[in-house]
Order: structure tokens, then C-alpha cells, then sequence
């Protein structure tokens, strides 16, 4: 469901009304204090999983959540914590990442799987994300470490006042995601390693997959901390999972491990490649939204992140917040008054307007938070246009600290004011780029076979992160590849 308003602020609070419990660590066998049992703990992660799923937005290819599901039970089934049901999704990401949930709940982005390379790194990948679950590494987070989290745009930190607005702080993406100290990122490294080298896969290639990170992370800002962001210096991460791979096949006496290269090219055959315009996209400052049909202008040079329940903008500075979304309710009035109501809002001025022939209400307001001292003050000023379009109501809001306001509202406004009806077949059908599996005919080296494909020379670097290759490396004939097309 595009747009659709959902809230973390259920799980925010199972959170803070933890309390400390003593269990055995499956993964060291010891006896620790953790903050939450494991009953509390399956609990958290069936609460927050359909919620990932609405933010996030599973990713459309029943075959590609199949695969990666049935990798996910083969490697659960022989980590430390077997017990307990695991469930692998996929989620409709362009972000280089995965992250699990506490209670076994393990995401992969359709971006990490366009990276990957064979099915041994994904194995690695997902053996990581088993290994925090199995070590129970979630739990033992504090719970500042969530809360520190809230109100990340792509890199960009909002203002705390800002990040505390109800509606902002429910869809701040990252803060289900947990940061892990080193310690536990290298333990994770190590269990991947384990859990991949005991059904059979050549756990050096993961460690090679650090590489591919480390090359990558100058092209694509991570917005989803986990995998990529939070961890070790990749090359480090690359020279500890070499020696565990020697470890743990001598261990378990692998002595032909495998790649699986080409079956698991094979799979993501296809897959969505970056944005996928159909869930809306920015071009030329404009974002477009092709299947709800509708576009507007955001602040001009502001960080962006879309996801399917809203797509917001911030300064890099993170001092102001704006956004859209889907309205409650069945009126103007009604979604007005609901907002109003709900974030607890003191209504300074409203009107009926319309933009660009769409009926309209305008809303000035104000939200009074409690400072550090305990007294109460007004913390945030903004501005929200609720607009009715088609038979669905838009909610466009724009919120800063109560002295920028007054600077920041015309813009605000005039972005507000530039929503409109999307016709122009262009930007409606513009499809997105997808991961082709190719075979080399003619063996030479990676930059000839580039050009064999007709592949701009301004994507060379690019393709060559995505292949885990250098230009010059040389490419046997027979070998398969992935070409951006689309
Ligand atoms: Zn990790």
C-alpha cells in the first residue's frame, strides 16, 4: 500500500518498559543479564516486523523472497540458537544492507542482493544477521541506543525537537535498527563465517564481499545503518573472515567449498537496480509519484528519503523537517482536526484554499514539548497543507524551531503549493533500471567486455564495484556478469 500511515511508536514503548532478566547466551553458553526475556523478545519482533514491512515495503518477486527465505531456515537450522522460528525477507531497498529485529526477524535489501556476487556471500550476509540473533546481541542494547537513532535522513541527523514530532519520529528509518558495538559486529562476522563454511560455502568470498562494501560506500550514502554503516573498517572485516574461512573449513573438513556464482546470478536476474520510480522519484528538483499521479517541488537542495508510507526532506543541517504522506480521514476537516489532535497541536491559523484547482486546508501550528529542565515550551512551529486529490487526502508538512520559522514558511509554502496532477506520459512510464545477467563471449578484460555491452563509459566504475572486479581485470569467456539495463 502506497503512502499508508503507520506507527512505531507502539513498539518504541515496549522498549522503554523493559526490565532485566537472567538467561543463558545460546551462542557462549554463559548465564547474563539481559533486558527482556525471550517470550518479550519474539513478542518485540512480531510486533515490529508488519511494520518493517509497511515502511520499508517488501520487495514484489514471490521467487527472489523464496530463495532468500530457504537460504535463511538452511543456516538457522545449524547456528547456535535453532530453537526459535526465523523469518528472511527482502525489503524493497536500494540501500546496500541488511539488519535483523530482535526475535529472529532478518531483512536483506533488494541493494545488497544486486551486490552480491555468489550465493556463498549471501550465505555470509544472512549468517551474520542469524549470528546477532543467536548471540542475542539486540538485547542487550540500551535503550538509548534506539532512541539516538530517531530522525535519520539519508545521513542527515534531525534536530531532537524535530525528531520527537510524533509523526516524524514514527518514520524516522533506523530506529528498529540496532547499533552494535565492534565486538559484537566481529562475533556476527565470525558466526556468518561458521554457519556458511558448515553447509558447505566458501566463506573467503564474504570476506571479499568487505571490498565490494568498502568501493561502494563512496558511491551510495547508507542510509540503513546495519550491515554496512555501523561495523569495523571493511578491510579489517576482509582479513578477519579470510582466517575464520580457513578455520572453520579445516573445522568442518570442507574441502571443496563452493560459490554457487553462477546459479545465484541466475536468481537476481532482473532484480530493480537503485530507485524505482514507481514508488515515486526526484528528478531535476520534482518528485514525481507515476502511480498515484501527482508531483511538487520540496525545498530546494534538502537530503531526500521516500519510502512507500512517506517521503520526507531535510536541510543538511538537519534544523527543519518536511514531508508527505496520506491524511486520516474522510474530509478536509476531519483530517485537519485529526491531526491537530493527535500531535497534540495548538492550531494558530487555518484557512480553505486551494491549489492548483485541488481543494485545500492550510494549517499554522505549534507544538509545545517538555525541555530538559521539566518545564513545558513551545518547541516546533510549521505549516501542513491537507489536500484532497482524486478521492485521497495528501498531507504535505513543514516544521522547524519556532525562531527559523518565520524564514523557512514561504518555502514551505510554495512547495506546498506546487503539488499538482502529474500528465506527462514521461515521467509516468518512466521505468526503472534492473541487474541483466549476461555471458561473456569473448574473453578480455573487464573494461573491453563493457564496451562489447554498449555500457557508457560513466558507469564502468560503477558496473566494476557491482561485479567485484577492476576494469582490467581479465574475464574468461563463459563468464556470466551484471550489466545495468533497463
Ligand atoms: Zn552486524
Amino acid at each position: 500500500m502506497i503512502l499508508k500511515k503507520i506507527s512505531l511508536y507502539s513498539f518504541l514503548f515496549l522498549w522503554v518498559a523493559f526490565f532485566t532478566t537472567c538467561s543463558r547466551n545460546p551462542v557462549s553458553g554463559k548465564k547474563e543479564l539481559t533486558l527482556m526475556s525471550e517470550s518479550q523478545e519474539l513478542a518485540m519482533g512480531q510486533d515490529a516486523d508488519p511494520q518493517i514491512q509497511a515502511q520499508y515495503g517488501m520487495y514484489p518477486d514471490s521467487a527472489i523472497q523464496r530463495y532468500v527465505n530457504d537460504l535463511g531456515q538452511k543456516l538457522a537450522k545449524v547456528s547456535h540458537r535453532a530453537n526459535i522460528a526465523y523469518h528472511f525477507r527482502v525489503i524493497d531497498s536500494d540501500v546496500i544492507n541488511a539488519f535483523a529485529v530482535p526475535g529472529g526477524y532478518i531483512y536483506i535489501t533488494r541493494g545488497i542482493l544486486a551486490y552480491l556476487n555468489d550465493e556463498a556471500q549471501l550465505a555470509g550476509v544472512i549468517g551474520h544477521e542469524i549470528g546477532h540473533v543467536a548471540a542475542r546481541h539486540s538485547v542487550k542494547q540500551q535503550r538509548n541506543a534506539m532512541l539516538g537513532q530517531l530522525g535519520i535522513i539519508a545521513g542527515v541527523v534531525i534536530e531532537p525537537s524535530l525528531a520527537r514530532f510524533p509523526e516524524s519520529a514514527s518514520h524516522g528509518l533506523g530506529l528498529l535498527l540496532l547499533k552494535f558495538g565492534r565486538d559484537d559486529e566481529n562475533q556476527s562476522d565470525e558466526l556468518g563465517a561458521d554457519y556458511s563454511t558448515k553447509l558447505g560455502y566458501n566463506a573467503h568470498s564474504m570476506g571479499n564481499f568487505f571490498t565490494t562494501l568498502k568501493r561502494s560506500s563512496g558511491e551510495s550514502a547508507s542510509q540503513l545503518p546495519e550491515f554496512l554503516s555501523t561495523h569495523p573498517d571493511p578491510g579489517n572485516r576482509n582479513t578477519h573472515v579470510q582466517q575464520l574461512a580457513d578455520k572453520y573449513q579445516k573445522q568442518y573438513n570442507i574441502t571443496n567449498p563452493v560459490l554457487n556464482r553462477n546459479a545465484y546470478l541466475q536468481k537476481i536476474e532482473g532484480i530493480v537496480y537503485g530507485e524505482d520510480p514507481r514508488g515515486g522519484y526526484m528528478e531535476n528538483g520534482v518528485f514525481y509519484h507515476p502511480e498515484i499521479k501527482f508531483q511538487f517541488t520540496p525545498p530546494s537542495g534538502w537530503q531526500y528519503q521516500n519510502s512507500p508510507s512517506r517521503v520526507q526532506f531535510a536541510p543538511k543541517d538537519g534544523s527543519a523537517l518536511f514531508f508527505l504522506s496520506s491524511a486520516q480521514g474522510n474530509t478536509l476537516q476531519e483530517a485537519a482536526n485529526a491531526f491537530i489532535q493527535n500531535n497534540q497541536l495548538t492550531a494558530e491559523q487555518t484557512a480553505q484554499v486551494t491549489v492548483n484547482g485541488l481543494p485545500a486546508y492550510a494549517i499554522v501550528f505549534s507544538q509545545a514539548q517538555q525541555q530538559q529542565n521539566g518545564t513545558t515550551a513551545v518547541a516546533i512551529r510549521g505549516l501542513s497543507y491537507i489536500i484532497q486529490y482524486n478521492k485521497s487526502l495528501f498531507q504535505m508538512v513543514g516544521v522547524t524551531s519556532p525562531n527559523a520559522f518565520n524564514q523557512l514558511a514561504p518555502g514551505f509554502e510554495q512547495s506546498m503549493k506546487s503539488f499538482k496532477q502529474l500528465t506527462d506520459a514521461a515521467k509516468i512510464n518512466k521505468k526503472p533500471q534492473r541487474i541483466r545477467i549476461k555471458t561473456v563471449k569473448t574473453a578480455s578484460n573487464f573494461e573491453q567486455v563493457l564496451k562489447s555491452f554498449n555500457v557508457p563509459q560513466s558507469r564502468f566504475n560503477e558496473h566494476a564495484i557491482l561485479n567485484g572486479v577492476e576494469l582490467n581485470t581479465s574475464i574468461p569467456s563463459g563468464t556470466m556478469i551484471k550489466i545495468i539495463q533497463y
